[in-house]
């Protein structure tokens, strides 16, 4: 029997991933992740014994379906592997002002995530639907799960970046404040690169830019995070697949008042029919289909040139933020590792900060290994591949040890 295996979920907006792994040992027995939720073609690939395998589930598939698919399809070819774990980690969102760190879960856990799904409608709930369904297929190891916030990297935020400029009762009385989101990631991410450059964590000053179905960016000064694009909930910031990211406010008194939404239908255009598949017309909120069609589709070409000029803005005023003590930008997530045209994009209108891409090294294939794609002797371009589930099963683990 194997030990120290950890079991992770880690059930985002469009897509589940899992993996079964020893992060004692950071060695990685299975993994995968279910994709195109809700979207034609919904597939699952998982890779175990250096074998990649890749099955069409069907459409439209929920989390739910994806779950069970995960546990009663794909696990059960793999008893010795499963009888073997001993934990289960669970990446949750928003912890909210109440979930500050890592924690094992129980009814009141689940009540306070459930709780704070205000904060993150998109995702809460579905990390909710993974810890449920590892208590139903696994209630040996129902003491043994655990949740790991995503916020938790953000209670070092300085005051003047995470309060608004609204009535500070808002703040004191009801915790409306910037809280952050993707922390796991990020973090990972950072330390990652302080291995990289060899730059001790504690004197790390970088830009993490963690680009996929949900996008955001963080600005890391020594070590901590002093400022990062997501705000009370993961709809503020960049451009994504289905969220707005930064508007006017009175964006939303205008469809309140004069188109004669309701609170509710306004939430849902903002939080899951804007983005990329607002601005497709709803046809799609995949990346790659923007990618794809740059060069031969006006529509493309306008959302991608909208989707960088963003990105690029935030990594101007990070720079600021870091006083231009910039040791690396970073680049990860699904859009991040994968979209050489996005980095180059970005990256283009960044060159009077010193970054300058070199493009051989950018186009070069994706090999799901970390990379540097900078021209010599400039500020390092990194491309990491995110792996928030070694630090949520490292945190998990290290609550039993
Ligand atoms: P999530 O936020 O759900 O965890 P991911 O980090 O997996 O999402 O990223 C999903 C996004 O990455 C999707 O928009 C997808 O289209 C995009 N993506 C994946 N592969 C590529 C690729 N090769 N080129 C461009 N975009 C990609």
């Amino acid at each position: 029997m194997l030990k120290n295996l950890v079991l992770v979920f880690n059930c985002g907006s469009s897509s589940v991933k899992f993996s079964i792994l020893d992060p004692i040992h950071n060695k990685k027995y299975l993994f995968g992740i279910v994709e195109r939720l809700y979207l034609n073609e919904s597939c699952v690939t998982w890779h175990v014994h250096k074998k990649k395998k890749t099955v069409l589930i069907g459409n439209n598939v929920s989390h739910n379906q994806a779950l069970k698919f995960i546990i009663k399809v794909i696990f059960t070819k793999y008893d010795d592997l499963i009888s073997s774990i001993q934990y289960i980690g669970h990446r949750v969102v928003h912890g909210g002002n109440q979930l500050i760190k890592s924690v094992i879960i129980n009814d009141t856990i689940i009540q306070k995530i459930q709780e704070n799904s205000v904060f993150a409608p998109l995702h809460n709930p579905m990390n909710i639907l993974g810890i449920q369904a590892s208590i139903q297929y696994f209630p040996d190891l129902k003491k043994k799960n655990v949740a790991v916030l995503d916020t938790s990297f953000y209670h070092s935020l300085p005051d003047f970046s995470y309060l608004y400029a609204i009535p500070y009762k808002f703040y004191k009385k009801y915790h409306i404040r910037r809280y952050g989101a993707h922390g796991i990631s990020h973090l990972y991410i950072a330390h990652k690169t302080s291995d990289l450059l060899n730059i001790k964590f504690n004197n790390l000053n970088i830009i993490t830019c963690h680009l996929g179905g949900g996008s955001s960016i963080t600005a890391i000064r020594n070590g901590l995070c002093i400022d990062t694009s997501m705000g009370l909930t993961p709809l503020e910031g960049l451009v994504m697949g289905t969220r707005s990211g930064d508007i006017d406010p009175s964006v939303v008194f205008f469809m309140y008042d004069i188109l004669g939404k309701s609170m509710d239908e306004i939430q849902h255009i903002l939080i899951n029919k804007s983005g990329i598949l607002g601005l497709t017309n709803g046809l799609t909120s995949d990346f790659r289909y923007i990618e794809e069609k740059y060069y031969s589709k006006f529509q493309a070409y306008r959302i991608m040139n909208l989707f960088c000029y963003r990105l690029s803005k935030y990594i101007g005023s990070y720079a600021a933020s870091l006083e231009g003590k910039l040791d690396a930008i970073v680049f990860t997530g699904g859009i991040g590792e994968n979209s050489a045209l996005t980095r180059a994009l970005v990256l283009s209108r960044l060159e009077f900060l010193g970054l300058k891409i070199d493009n051989n090294l950018n186009y070069q294939p994706n090999l799901n290994k970390s990379r540097f794609i900078n021209k010599k002797n400039t500020i390092p371009l990194l491309v990491i591949p995110t792996n928030e589930e070694f630090i949520i099963a490292k945190e998990t683990i290290q609550l039993f040890l």
